[in-house]
């Protein structure tokens, strides 16, 4: 997929190949990929461990419900995925700080960590769009069993539109010799969600649709933001809940469940 929606920001500049060989803009626009539904290679069987399931243990019923709901997502999401590369350092003298774009972020220490040698940040945002989430709701009312795995469908599609777009991040920035590192969100790892209205301040309005609630509650409510730290020094842990102290963490619960590795909206 190559079409690109471009919405202009502040701020422009160029950085220097790792190689020497001479230097590439800074992109000072955000910008939005295309991806379709087909794109995302939504997992079914992650989705079952989610509802709790292992081992073909669901009861039929509910995997027929499960079918019903992917096929209403096929239908009803419209995913939109994009970012924003900027500026990136650990915040002067802290250990739990990092200046993103000219604004300094408290993201605590797990953040900080794994962004510390970054040079460069992928400001980021996606969402699949209201539809399915308002279908999920309406369902709630006659059939709550179907409008609770609905809701599962479109925070498993949600998660997967995000992957997708962590991996052409990961494609664009290794085209100028650059490494990327784990995602991570407003509300997890210790950094507030409050902070998601100064991440989103360094977006166009409304990027890919998505608006902010006073409570930094993102709609529509299936969307996922964040930063990835780029830079030639910085990596990607596949582990990094593993090896993570925190115990009591909703997203450790989610991956732990779907079966896959988590960590500050981290995974892959
Ligand atoms: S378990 Fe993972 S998501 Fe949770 S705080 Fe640790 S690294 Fe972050």
């Amino acid at each position: 997929m190559t079409n690109r929606r471009e919405s202009r920001c502040p701020g422009s500049g160029s950085v220097s190949l790792p190689d020497g060989t001479g230097t590439v803009p800074l992109r000072a626009e955000a910008a939005e990929l295309a991806f379709g539904f087909g794109d995302l290679a939504v997992e079914r069987e992650g989705i079952v461990g989610v509802l709790g399931y292992r081992d073909g243990a669901m009861p039929e019923h509910f995997g027929e419900l499960l079918d019903v709901a992917l096929a209403e997502a096929a239908r009803r999401c419209l995913p939109r995925a994009g970012y924003r590369l900027v500026e990136a350092g650990r915040a002067e003298g802290r250990f739990d700080a990092l200046t993103v774009g000219g604004t300094v972020f408290a993201t605590q220490k797990i953040v900080a960590g794994a962004l510390g040698r970054a040079e460069r940040a992928a400001v980021f945002a996606c969402t699949i769009g209201p539809a399915l989430e308002e279908w999920a709701r309406e369902q709630m009312a006659h059939d709550p069993a179907l409008g609770f795995i609905a809701d599962a469908v479109g925070s498993a599609v949600a998660e997967a539109l995000a992957d997708r777009l962590h991996d052409r991040i990961e494609l664009e920035m290794a085209r100028r010799g650059w490494r990327i590192t784990n995602r991570y969100s407003p509300g997890y790892c210790g950094w507030s969600v409050a902070e998601q209205h100064a991440l989103f301040a360094l977006l166009p309005a409304e990027f890919c649709g998505i608006t902010l609630g006073e409570s930094a509650l993102m709609h529509p409510v299936k969307s996922v933001s964040g930063i990835i730290g780029v830079g030639a020094a910085v990596k990607h842990s596949d582990y990094l809940c593993d090896v993570c102290t925190v115990r009591d963490c909703t997203y450790r619960r989610y991956h732990e469940r779907r079966g896959t590795n988590g960590g500050g909206g981290a995974h892959r």
